[in-house]
């Protein structure tokens, strides 16, 4: 009897589903110098199972699923599970190269370009939340809400311990039946790849204990949403200053954190048809929900598409200050989104935009005159292809599979009333 961890090598597709392949641990050395077989057109398949017809990839064609050593997540044996070591991997060609497609080589070097154009490095964090869908009703924030997801909850912050994520706040969220679970702030790459796995380790261990948990962006059309909040900070990695800080500034926002959220505000609405993919997506990114009600960047106002975080005070809060974004949901694969802001500050920095207005905190939610998001994802996507600077950020053949992926979702849902696009989004997310 073998007691080796068999190893599992996955991607996550624009479905924002992770698939892959196991092998027993006497083929895991070469899994990872060779990788395992994959195929272009996998990445045609919806979150509803089906491979999109036509796609710009067919029948033919081979790839390679390279694990990457520095994803290694241990799942450890359990009463009637083996051990696997899951890995994530960069889908390359047979001779090794990155696939032009693979979405994790787009973050790669969307990460790359900002650092050699700026000199610094992007950290980030995506903050998730969820509902464990077979709870009994309890109090927003309460006691016994955490105390009723246990053991799982334990058991979720024990193997995001184990594996390094540094588990920061697992809590009882205001939604019913909803929970949040957040992460300590890593080079961005890492914090992507942990976004694709911290998610499956969250669906893992709830079935394992009974439950069903899900990140639908919404369960119940009146009900809470599931954001993911994705956290960002640039340092200079020689001197460790934080690049997004200014203690002089409006709001303590640098010069470059302006532009550099200029530049994701004004291609806000192709960006969330990244962020935000999914058929029910955008019922959740309407004002009054605390997700976010509109594209401006405020200080700690839970409806703007751009917030600036608070700092303790006291600590030291260049290492604390970051923007978080939040017209992010789990139904968009992490690196894309990732990628995607990326380029959009790095536009912002490169090029004249005016400085954005930076609304204070004690603005309220009275905010008239901000410009809206997308109503729907066919609005997103026409954004999307409208954007002559984001449409240009993707390989063709990656942007061509996303909006024919995302149309088939929206053909597969269409005529559903809110209630049952949101159950139907929950089903498989
Ligand atoms: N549930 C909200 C969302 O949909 C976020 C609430 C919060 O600020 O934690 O994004
Ligand atoms: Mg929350």
């Amino acid at each position: 009897m073998n007691h080796e961890p068999m190893t599992f090598i996955a991607t996550n597709d624009l479905a924002g589903q992770t698939r892959g392949r196991a092998v027993p641990a006497s083929r895991a050395a070469s899994a990872h110098r060779r990788g395992v077989g994959w195929v272009p057109a996998n990445l045609a398949i919806s979150s509803f199972g089906s491979i999109v017809v036509p796609n710009v990839f067919g029948s033919t064609g081979d790839l390679r699923l390279v694990p990457d050593a520095s994803t290694r997540t241990h799942l450890p044996a359990s009463q009637d599970h083996a051990a696997v070591d899951l890995y994530l991997a960069d889908q390359c060609l047979l001779d090794g190269t990155p696939w032009s497609s693979c979405p994790r080589a787009f973050a790669r070097s969307a990460l790359a370009d900002f650092t050699a154009e700026t000199g610094l490095e992007v950290v980030a964090s995506f903050e998730h939340e969820f509902m464990l869908e077979d709870l009994d009703s309890s109090a927003p924030f309460s006691w016994q809400r955490f105390r009723d997801a246990d053991p799982f909850g334990s058991e979720l912050v024990a193997l995001l311990e184990l594996n390094g994520f540094g588990p920061e706040t697992w809590l009882p969220e205001y939604g019913e039946q909803q929970f949040e679970i957040t992460v300590e702030p890593t080079p961005a790459l890492l914090a992507a790849d942990r976004a694709v796995l911290l998610r499956e380790l969250v669906r893992d261990i709830a079935r394992r204990h009974g439950h069903r948990a899900t990140f639908a962006p919404l369960t119940d059309p009146d009900g809470s949403g599931n954001g993911v909040h994705i956290h960002l900070s640039l340092r200079d990695p020689s001197t460790g200053e934080a690049g997004l800080y200014d203690a002089g500034e409006p709001g303590g926002l640098s010069a470059l954190g302006r532009r550099f959220a200029a530049g994701v505000l004004a291609h806000a609405r192709a960006i969330t048809a990244v962020t935000a993919p999914s058929p029910v997506s955008f019922l959740r990114l309407a004002p009054h929900r605390w997700s976010a009600g509109g594209v401006f960047l405020a200080e700690r106002n839970r409806e703007a598409l751009l917030r600036i975080c608070p700092t303790m005070p006291g600590a030291d809060i260049a290492s604390q200050y970051n923007l978080e974004f939040r017209a992010c949901d789990a139904t968009a694969n992490p690196w894309l989104a990732l990628g995607t802001l990326i380029r959009a500050g790095l536009h912002g920095i490169t090029h004249e935009y005016d400085d954005p207005k930076i609304w204070p905190e004690d603005a309220g939610e009275d905010l008239a005159g901000i410009e809206e998001l997308p109503r729907d994802l066919p609005e997103a996507l026409a954004a999307l292809r409208e954007d002559a600077t984001v449409s240009t950020w993707f390989d063709q053949d990656l942007l061509e599979t996303f909006i024919a992926v995302k149309q088939s979702e929206i053909d597969l849902t269409a005529g559903l009333d809110p209630a049952a696009l949101c159950r139907r989004i929950a089903d498989v997310h």
